[in-house]
């Protein structure tokens, strides 16, 4: 039999539906209730029965072969849901004197209604979910035990199909509220016309890592019960209109009415610091560290386009600012796009793929003219994207946990050039680039396997740090740094002076050279603050012990200008942009100079 929907409004009476066989209230069908009224009517011989869910939605059958049933009109819809709401188990054996059965002025011999019983139905953790009702058209004796029973029985099976149709159609099982599906299915009713738009406002409730701290270490119930009281506040938030889901299980959204205007600065403001006031959940107070995104979405983006993701993406953009809110921005969300995109990528690249090369810069001596150093900067040639700089990927890798296998790549590669330049009777060092990642207990051990497995001497080796990394060392970096001295291999502190030194820290670096940031050293010849200022620094440098480093080295004034400062070594692409090793022993061997021919 098919289920004919007879849609009424919630919760208003209505008189003109027409006699159905069976209906609902609702788009959806309550999973097994077909079978559920049957087993009712052969227990009880009735022809009607009904369900009640307290989120308003109605179910109704009648089985064939139980006689004429009455019509499930608004009047009995109206009393059914009255006596759902009182959640007793009631019968009513001749309804037909019970005003709430008998339309006014109807003689009650006439009466549609003359048997009613009602069962309250109860979810698996205990919760009410509703009531089953019988109806006849026959008034009846009191119902027997075993028919009571039966009754109850039958009310428990209607519970499980209820539990089933929220899990399968709208409903949350933990917190109760409308899921994802629901959102989609809402939204799309709502933008049906092409020019259409509505405000979405999305909610992260914690980062991620906290949200899981919360439940390793109070449970899942704990978690559920946080999502409650975080959706109570929204609630408390939310104007007349607005409609709240649960579309993930750390995740809110609020979808407003097509009518209303994107919620004020001053609002948003509010809903952040409503979720930021501590929450006591089940006795622990807990203080929240909310991000709320705000979307507006357009019609023509419901096909094809995930106005979820781009929402979430705001929120989670706003989990990290002080204000705790942002509205969603395209650049922003495809550069994160990209940034996903790459990090895929260059684990491929990593594990698989030949996409990644070195580049080798030499360091010139300004006394001698020799080359002493040559600094490997590694390059990588996606097939598709082009070059792509160290300056986006070497972030990427650090964010991405990549960075361990980026060091240990250009360790391999680079010492195996350098061995292979050593047996040539090139004689070079080679400075490699470390990330602040890389800078623990292991370091040592990590260089120290790579020069064992390409037979090369740890003092032809030197490690860069930015100086940030270098300068705010703990002690067991220190120590860190200390036994690579003591190996013999060279520290360099990078990108020298354009960080906030404490110059005591500086004066403790067990370093070899200080390489002065190349944005200072550019502009040298033309901006006499900045050749003040790398002046002091270059004789800093030499009073504590350390060889100086002009990076950035762009033109033949700038290298007249640092070598007036004293400093000891040059790089720059006035000597040469980084080279291919194919290349370097061919620029090694034209470029065996002389101090005077150094000035290039
Ligand atoms: P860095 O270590 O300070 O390397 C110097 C950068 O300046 C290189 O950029 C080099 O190509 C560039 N450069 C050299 N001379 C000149 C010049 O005269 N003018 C200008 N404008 N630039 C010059 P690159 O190769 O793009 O690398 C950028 C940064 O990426 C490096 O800065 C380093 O911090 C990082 N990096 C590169 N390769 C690696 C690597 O293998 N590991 C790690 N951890 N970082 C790397
Ligand atoms: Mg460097
Ligand atoms: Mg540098």
């Amino acid at each position: 039999m098919d289920i004919v929907q007879g849609p009424l409004p919630d919760g208003r009476p209505d008189t003109n539906h027409a006699p159905t066989l069976a209906g609902t209230t609702e788009q959806h069908a309550l999973p097994g209730f077909e079978a559920v009224a049957r087993l009712a009517a052969n227990a009880l011989g009735v022809p009607l029965v009904a369900l009640l869910l307290s989120d308003g939605s109605a179910f109704w059958h009648n089985p064939p072969g139980y006689g004429d049933a009455p019509h499930m009109d608004g009047l009995l819809l109206a009393a059914c849901r009255e006596a759902a709401r009182h959640g007793v188990a009631e019968v009513v054996a001749d309804a037909r004197e019970d005003a709430r059965f008998l339309p006014a002025g109807i003689d009650p011999a006439q009466a549609e209604v003359a048997f009613f019983a009602s069962e309250p139905v109860f979810g698996l953790d205990g919760q009410r979910l509703g009531a089953l009702f019988v109806v006849d058209r026959r008034p009846r004796l009191a119902l027997r035990a075993g028919e009571l029973a039966a009754l109850r029985d039958v009310a428990a099976l209607a519970a499980t199909g209820a539990a089933l149709r929220c899990y399968l159609n709208r409903i949350d099982p933990s917190t109760r509220l409308p899921h994802r599906n629901a959102f989609f299915a809402d939204l799309h009713a709502q933008l049906s016309r092409e020019t259409d738009t509505a405000w979405l406002v999305a909610i992260e409730t914690a980062p991620v890592a906290r949200f899981n701290a919360f439940m390793r270490a109070m449970g899942h119930a704990y978690a559920d019960a946080l999502m409650h009281a975080t959706a109570e506040r929204v609630q408390g938030w939310m104007t007349p209109g607005m409609q709240l889901y649960q579309v993930a299980s750390t995740r809110l959204a609020v979808l407003l009415p097509g009518s209303q205007e994107a919620p004020t600065p001053a609002q948003l403001d509010a809903l952040v610091a409503m979720l930021r006031d501590p929450v006591d959940c089940l006795g622990i107070a807990l203080t929240l560290q909310p991000g709320v995104g705000l979307l507006e979405i357009e019609a023509g983006e419901l096909r094809g386009g995930d106005p979820l993701r781009r929402a979430m993406n705001a929120s989670w953009i706003a989990l990290g600012t002080a204000r705790g809110w942002t509205a969603y921005d395209h650049r922003q969300d495809e550069r994160q796009r990209q940034e996903f995109f790459l990090v895929t990528e260059l684990a491929a690249a990593l594990s698989e793929r030949a996409e990644l090369e070195l580049h080798y810069q030499p360091r010139v001596e300004l006394a001698s003219g020799r080359c002493v150093a040559l600094e490997a900067l590694a390059r990588w040639h996606h097939p598709t994207l082009g070059a792509v700089s160290p300056t986006t990927f070497v972030p990427l890798a650090e964010q991405a946990g990549l960075m361990r296998a980026l060091t240990d790549w250009v360790f391999d590669h680079g010492l195996a050039q350098l061995a292979a330049w050593l047996r040539d009777g090139l004689d070079v060092r080679l400075s490699l680039n470390v990330s602040s990642i890389d800078l623990d207990a292991m370091l040592e051990t990590r260089l120290a396997a790579a020069a064992r497995r390409h037979g090369v001497p740890l003092a032809r080796l030197e490690l860069e740090f930015t100086e940030s990394v270098a300068i705010h060392h703990d002690e067991l970096t220190r120590h860190v740094l200390v036994a690579l001295r003591e190996a013999g291999v060279g520290i360099a502190i990078d990108d020298f002076g354009i960080g906030y030194s404490n110059l005591d820290a500086l004066r403790r670096m067990p370093a070899s050279s200080l390489k002065i940031d190349q944005s200072l050293v550019r502009s040298l010849d033309t901006r006499r603050h900045d050749a003040a200022i790398v002046r002091a620094m270059a004789a800093l440098g030499h009073e504590l012990g350390f060889r100086v480093v002009m990076e950035g080295v762009e033109t033949a004034s700038v290298l007249a200008a640092v070598r007036d400062m004293g400093c000891d070594e040059v790089q720059g692409h006035h000597i040469t942009p980084p080279l291919p090793a194919i290349e370097v022993a061919d620029w090694l061997r034209r470029h065996a100079i002389t101090p005077a021919e150094a000035s290039c």
